[in-house]
């Protein structure tokens, strides 16, 4: 059976206005904006009659040039990375220290397995003999460590030697309280606060209308499929956007002593707040996903569908969660289909390379006597991490300008991180010489794939790539 969206048909006409693609000249606009407001000098962003827009350069770059950092518009850390590496909820930098980031996924890793390893919380010292040692029962071996050695490294007792060489920003409580997410600066707290984190919020100073439904509906999301997460930020931030005009246009209007906003004049302040979003291109979840390779093509509709039953539970707990009656078309499975979408078909990963990497990696790099006298202390904590111990912060992010540079088989650039880049926005790099007025290209895909394996890869992007190379290989 398939599912009914009663918001899809009472507001039709609002959604179909929201879905609308920009013209022309505001994508020129919104784009020209963002180009001046974030100085990413050198790029120009333009329409273009066959693929929607593309990227251009507006200045020569050398190989290896930065041609842009891209701040995304919304971001998440996938769920399961969330063990291994504490971040800042707004710009994904890592925080704390190198002790606290090994002690912490060390005593986590612990939590996840079954009843019979060390449990801290319910710990009262009575059984202290069963769980002198701190067991891993996952499924990867692992060394075992005294549980007091991970405490000390949590709450910082404990400092590993040289870790003053990469210093971390401390952790920042989240305003409203809840302890799930921790930032880098106070800046950046306030900041999430505003985009989208006081209706998302679990903690005592939540604006959501259910805390209840939230809970439920981050459950479900971590169970199934995070993007979820990410669809409830976008649309958060737009429902945060709207009220914060609205409240400035009603100030307007009481200093002009004119009445207070009209109904029409409300959906024109949400088409402006879901502006950064209509600029992305969209289609529906359940229509553009990949079929999975276990997945028959005959099964293809019914798993078509199934995706779409899938988006609606997700949808009805965030409804709960979230509710504001102005902005119920955002609340529609339509528009919530084509968010997931949206991110679906444009999302770049979120990559942000661990400190507690770079720290191992110096230790390793000690004159030889130094080091066997350091490498006594960090050993255990090495071994107990086991290959995991350069596990990077990973998620995934809407970037507004790189998702606007189009497909490439022998692309003019490339999305890679410089040492220097510690945070989570997008490093675009130049891979040759880019002249001016030249389209900046990226690839999609590992361009060194054979030529069909690389049409079948985009054939998923929905386009057959016509570029140079894929013209040359064309049998
Ligand atoms: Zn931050
Ligand atoms: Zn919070
Ligand atoms: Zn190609």
């Amino acid at each position: 059976m398939e599912v009914v969206c009663p918001i899809d048909a009472q507001f039709a006409e609002q959604i179909a206005l929201l879905l609308e693609p920009p013209s022309s000249l505001q994508v020129q606009e919104y784009f020209d904006d963002i180009i001046t407001s974030k100085q990413c000098n050198g790029i120009q962003v333009k329409p273009t009659n066959d693929y929607g827009k593309g990227v251009y350069a507006d200045t020569e770059f050398e190989e290896e040039d930065l041609v842009l950092k891209d701040q995304m518009l919304i971001g998440v850390q996938h769920s399961s990375n969330k063990i291994d590496c504490l971040v800042c909820g707004y710009c994904f930098r890592f925080i704390g220290s190198i002790e606290l980031q090994i002690g912490r996924k060390l005593y986590l890793q612990g939590l996840g397995s079954p009843k019979d390893c060390f449990d801290l919380a319910s710990s009262d010292g009575s059984d202290m003999e069963d769980h002198q040692e701190f067991q891993h029962c996952s499924s990867r071996k692992r060394f075992q460590l005294p549980i007091e050695s991970i405490e000390s490294l949590m709450n910082e007792k404990l400092a590993l030697p040289y870790s003053n060489k990469f210093p971390l920003p401390s952790a920042i409580d989240c305003p409203g309280g809840c302890k799930e997410v921790y930032y880098c600066s106070k800046s950046c707290a306030q900041a999430d606060w505003e985009l989208c984190h006081s209706i998302l919020c679990t903690g005592e100073g939540s604006k959501s209308s259910s805390k209840k439904a939230l809970l439920k509906f981050i459950e479900h999301a971590n169970e199934t499929n995070d993007i979820f997460l990410l669809a409830a930020k976008a649309i958060s931030s737009t429902i945060l956007k709207y009220r914060k005009l609205k409240a400035a246009c009603n100030k307007e209007k009481e200093k002009n002593k004119i009445a207070q906003v009209l109904s029409n004049h409300k959906f024109s302040l949400l088409l402006k707040a879901w502006k950064p979003l209509s600029m992305g291109y969209k289609r529906r979840w359940w229509d553009c996903i990949a079929l999975p390779d276990d997945v028959d093509i005959s099964d293809e509709s019914s798993f078509r569908m199934q995706i779409r039953q899938l988006a609606f539970e997700s949808l009805e707990l965030l409804k709960k969660a979230i509710f504001d009656e102005e902005c119920l078309p955002l609340l529609s499975l339509e528009i919530y289909g084509h968010i997931i979408g949206m991110f679906e078909l444009n999302n770049l990963d979120l990559v942000v390379a661990s400190p507690v990497e770079d720290y191992f990696l110096y230790i390793d790099d000690l004159p030889e006597a130094e080091k066997k006298e350091v490498d006594e202390i960090t050993r255990p904590f090495l071994d107990a991490l086991g290959e995991d111990y350069s596990v990077c912060c990973q998620g995934t992010a809407f970037f507004p300008i790189q998702s606007c540079m189009n497909h490439s088989c022998c692309p003019t650039a490339k999305a890679f991180k410089r040492d220097e880049d510690r945070d989570g926005q997008a490093t675009i790099l130049a891979c040759r010489p880019i002249k001016k007025g030249e389209e900046i290209t990226i690839s999609y895909i590992d361009e060194d794939l054979q030529f069909e394996e690389r049409q079948a890869l985009l054939a998923d992007y929905g386009f057959r790539c016509k570029c140079p190379k894929c013209i040359q290989e064309d049998p």
